[in-house]
């Protein structure tokens, strides 16, 4: 994808004006993190890093993107109802992952009891890249589906200013005409609201959990701002302050698997309970691509199916056998083409190329490869953009971008009363940097300029 704004990028001191345009009008409108240094304060922030211009995404798959939103609401929630998929597709990685496991006993223990809970939310983010095909028209794939931290919501609701801000100090008012409107933190806080209201009581409570060092509370905080508006009230907790048992994940995190219990056994609407959870791991996203599963998950429902297989990349099993030996000996021929992940969230986990090898060589004769996927690596076209981060100067680099939707789904017993798309992200990135999003402070907040 060529860009509109190339000769604005070669330009050193205009851009360094422009940046600090951009900055402060970035600050003004809340786009905004706590520092490293200071995470549980909000005495002292700074602006939550985005590139100085939209970057170009052509409006087909920004359409498309949109179109299959609701298709992926609709599978989720289909695979955190259907307890034998789940069991059967997560058999081989909880014998190999203690995280996964811990959850799917929660799971089990839960559906033995009996379902407390009669309202069942989902907000969601499906995440997306544009590969570049011979025919050089770029192709919507999908990375994952997150049922689970889903952020920059809030934030992503005020970035358009910023960039309509930046055109128009260039007098490119036409163009800034262009930047989308964008409001995902009022569309996932009308979804908490529908919970709310099913949930029957006005004396309820959103309980928030939230991580003690918590740099992202802007974003949250747009969220609870519009469920305040509305006359509901959010109280923020961590997992240790609803239990006071804690224990380590493998990870050596502190994760309170007493307080998930307790909560998952709760008539509370959950978001997500531990199934939906169970439904945004890598290995269902695997699955999923097996020939006749959505068809299976989704009967009778042939337009969506064909809508969610197009944006399906290579998704391959790293199970023992055949199919898992084949998938890794693809992989270990032309490394370039893959990516290794494991069941983690949060940027930073995945495995490509060298390091890749390694692990895969290591992994080939052990059942712990069961806790990894292997995943066809998506190649966008890099295009030109200013990176703006706090501390470091205006940085014009070839880039990437990470397209993702919100989608909200509300279910009461067997009817779904809600199922809508609310906006959208975009990320971009350095591309020398594989992995990473955000939070983890590789990529940065964009605004799509659909052509
Ligand atoms: P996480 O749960 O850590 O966010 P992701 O699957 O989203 O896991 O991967 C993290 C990042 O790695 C993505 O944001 C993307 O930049 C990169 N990535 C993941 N899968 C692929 C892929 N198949 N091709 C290219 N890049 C990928
Ligand atoms: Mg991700």
């Amino acid at each position: 994808m060529a860009t509109n704004w190339g000769s604005l990028l070669q330009n050193e001191q205009q851009l360094e004006e422009l940046a600090r345009q951009a900055v402060d009008r970035a600050l003004a409108e809340g786009v905004l993190l706590r520092t490293s240094q200071e995470p549980t304060s909000s005495e002292v922030v700074s602006y939550a890093p985005f590139t100085l211009f939209p970057s170009l995404v052509p409006s087909a798959l920004l359409e498309q993107a949109y179109a299959v939103q609701m298709d992926f609401n609709l599978l989720v929630d289909a695979v955190s109802q259907n307890a034998a998929f789940l069991e059967q597709t997560l058999s081989s990685t909880i014998k190999q992952d203690d995280f996964t496991a811990r959850l799917f006993d929660i799971h089990k223990q839960v559906l033995k009891e009996g379902i407390a809970q009669t309202v069942f939310l989902g907000l969601n983010r499906s995440d997306y890249m544009f590969q570049r095909s011979t025919d050089g028209s770029p192709a919507l794939k999908q990375i994952e589906i997150n049922t689970i931290s889903a952020s920059f919501g809030g934030l992503a609701s005020r970035t358009p200013a910023v960039h309509r801000h930046v055109l128009s100090v260039l007098s490119k008012t036409k163009e800034a005409g262009k930047i989308l409107s964008n409001n995902p933190s009022k569309g996932l806080a009308l979804g908490i609201a529908k919970a709310w209201e099913l949930y029957g009581s006005t004396n309820a409570l959103v309980l928030l959990i939230a991580q003690e060092k918590e740099r992202n509370i802007f974003d949250q905080r747009a969220i609870e701002n519009e469920l305040l508006a509305r006359n509901i009230h959010v109280i923020r907790r961590t997992f240790e302050d609803i239990s006071e048992k804690g224990s380590l994940d493998q990870d050596r995190r502190l994760f309170n698997w007493e307080a998930r219990l307790l909560l998952e056994r709760s008539c509370a609407a959950k978001c997500p309970d531990i199934a939906t959870q169970l439904a945004g791991t890598k290995k269902v996203q695997q699955e999923l691509s097996r020939p006749g599963m959505l068809e299976m998950l989704l009967p009778g429902q042939p337009e969506a199916v064909a809508r969610l297989r197009a944006t399906f990349a290579g998704l391959y099993s790293l199970d023992m056998g055949e199919e898992g030996d084949q998938a890794i000996a693809k992989a270990l021929a032309a490394p370039s083409r893959f990516v290794l992940k494991p069941q983690r969230e949060g940027g930073g986990n995945n495995l490509y190329g060298e390091e890749m090898v390694q692990a895969l060589k290591q992994l080939k004769d052990s059942e712990e490869r069961a806790s990894y996927i292997l995943m066809e690596k998506i190649e966008p076209e890099p295009f030109e953009n200013c990176l703006l981060r706090p501390g470091s100067p205006a940085q014009v680099v070839q880039c990437i971008s990470e397209l993702g939707i919100f989608g909200v789904y509300v279910r009461q017993e067997k009817t779904l009363v809600m199922n809508k798309h609310v906006g959208h992200l975009l990320r971009t990135k350095a591309i020398e940097h594989a992995d990473g999003g955000v939070a983890a402070g590789v990529a940065v907040l964009d605004n799509p300029y659909p052509v």
